[in-house]
């Protein structure tokens, strides 16, 4: 497991940053105070970044730089004070970023900075640029931040790599390239990647001020001038970064139930509307299944309502793995739906039997005891030119009749044939 390295002396330092680390920071860290303990903690340890004080008991003039250097570990520097001369130091030895010691804050900047570094190692960045030199000094700045990079020299061949490199979660982009120029890679690839999932960084060259309006009009998250000086640079790729995973969180938390994390009834309707479009096209099967708890009430009035809620977590993971090739999503309460595409009800049907066999004989721990539950389940298919909001109607009329006849099996909308119409839906679709 690869930790944070951060070299500090003074204890009342290491108390603000063991602080700031705890809300913080998303790995491990280690602290060390001296030169001679941090070079004794990187002979056992694993690190991917050091945050070093330059002003050390037993190195005072910055000597740890050279041994982090040594030691192949990515640094950002904590400094007082630090003028042009040391600046320009400092980045030649290679650091990746310096960051003033100036309040609790200067510790927060430095920790998200952290956790960005460990996030990029798992970023493949895809530069598009024809000119082997610029290629050679941006991929040098891409790797101080840990990026993995990918140098390609026109627009077609980005594009293949984006359409071919599911790691690829960076494209950084000349205008003028052969075969392909950077404005219509971009359009290309927005045809298909919002500018909320992929972001892209244009380069315009500084005697053309008009490139980067026209990067930014055709879809580019954000441009960079060259040439550019290293930390704006480095700044403008990590804000992006940043921008991205700040909309994935809030999508995430749009779409998931907050209580059992599996996708809410939100998403759920999201992705069934999307399937049920592709039907009359080319995939004849759709496919629902509505899953709901038996004598659920039961648990909560005997056990508490926390011992309701924890069967609902453990009772989610089983749905998650079970039906992990399809959608599944809390319906609402206690229930819960699935829907299948490209599969024969048939298998549906077995799918759904070995999972309510999976709930019957798993033990359920909560809080106050161990205990057993069932579930019924209803499911239907989809039958000619009926609508989304149908389908789901016949899988719980379904349901309503697998509780009618005794609970803990799966009933299919089929076998009720005419039946189905004479029975009441249960409470979700009232
Ligand atoms: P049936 O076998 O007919 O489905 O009976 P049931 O008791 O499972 O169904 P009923 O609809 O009568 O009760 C469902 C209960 O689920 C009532 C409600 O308080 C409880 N419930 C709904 N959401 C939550 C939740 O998030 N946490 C907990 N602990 N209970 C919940
Ligand atoms: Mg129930
Ligand atoms: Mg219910």
């Amino acid at each position: 497991m690869l930790k944070l390295l951060i070299i500090e002396d003074s204890t009342m330092m290491q108390n603000i940053i063991k602080h700031v680390a705890g809300i913080e920071l998303d790995c491990m860290f280690d602290i060390a105070a001296t030169q001679g303990e941090a070079e004794r903690l990187i002979s056992c340890n694993d690190y991917y970044l050091a945050l070093a004080d330059l002003h050390l008991p037993d190195a005072p003039n910055g000597e740890i730089v050279d041994l982090l250097r040594r030691s192949g570990i990515a640094t950002i520097v904590l400094t007082a004070s630090l003028d042009e001369q040391k600046r320009q130091k400092m980045l030649e030895k290679g650091v990746l970023d310096y960051i003033f010691k100036e309040n609790k804050d200067s510790y927060f900047h430095a920790l998200k900075l952290a956790n960005q570094i460990h996030y990029n190692r798992k970023v493949t960045v895809l530069l598009a640029d024809d000119s082997t030199m610029l290629r050679q000094h941006i991929r040098k700045q891409l790797e101080k931040m840990l990026f993995k990079v990918i140098e390609v020299v026109n627009g077609i061949d980005a594009l293949h790599a984006i359409n071919h490199n599911a790691d690829i979660g960076l494209l950084i982009t000349d205008f003028n390239m052969p075969k392909m120029d950077g404005i219509e890679l971009i359009r290309n690839i927005r045809k298909t990647r919002p500018r909320e999932s992929f972001p892209i960084i244009g380069l315009s060259s500084s005697n053309d001020p008009t490139l980067s309006a026209q990067f930014i009009k055709n879809g580019a998250n954000d441009f960079l001038v060259t040439p550019f000086i290293h930390e704006e640079f480095q700044w403008r790729i990590l804000k992006t970064m940043e921008e991205i995973k700040l909309i994935q969180k809030i999508t995430d938390a749009a779409n998931q139930d907050y209580l059992t994390k599996l996708h809410n009834r939100r998403y759920f309707f999201s992705v069934a509307k999307q399937l049920y479009r592709q039907v009359t096209a080319d995939q004849p099967s759709l496919t629902v299944a509505l899953i709901d708890i038996d004598y659920f009430k039961k648990i909560n009035d005997n056990y508490g309502h926390d011992s309701g809620d924890a069967i609902l977590i453990q009772i989610s993971g089983l749905l998650k793995h079970t039906f992990r090739d399809f959608t599944v999503a809390r319906y609402g309460g206690e229930e819960f739906i699935v829907i299948f595409n490209n599969s024969t009800m048939q298998f549906c049907t077995e799918l759904l039997e070995v999972f309510g066999e999976k709930v019957a004989q798993t033990k359920f721990k909560t809080p106050d005891a161990t205990l057993s539950i069932t579930v019924s389940s209803g499911i239907a298919s989809l039958n000619g030119n009926e609508t989304l909001t149908n389908l789901i109607k016949k899988a719980d009329l379904a349901l309503y009749a697998a509780k009618h006849q005794g609970r803990n099996r799966v009933v299919t909308a089929e076998s009720l044939d005419g039946e189905a119409e004479s029975v009441q839906p249960s409470k979700g679709l009232k």
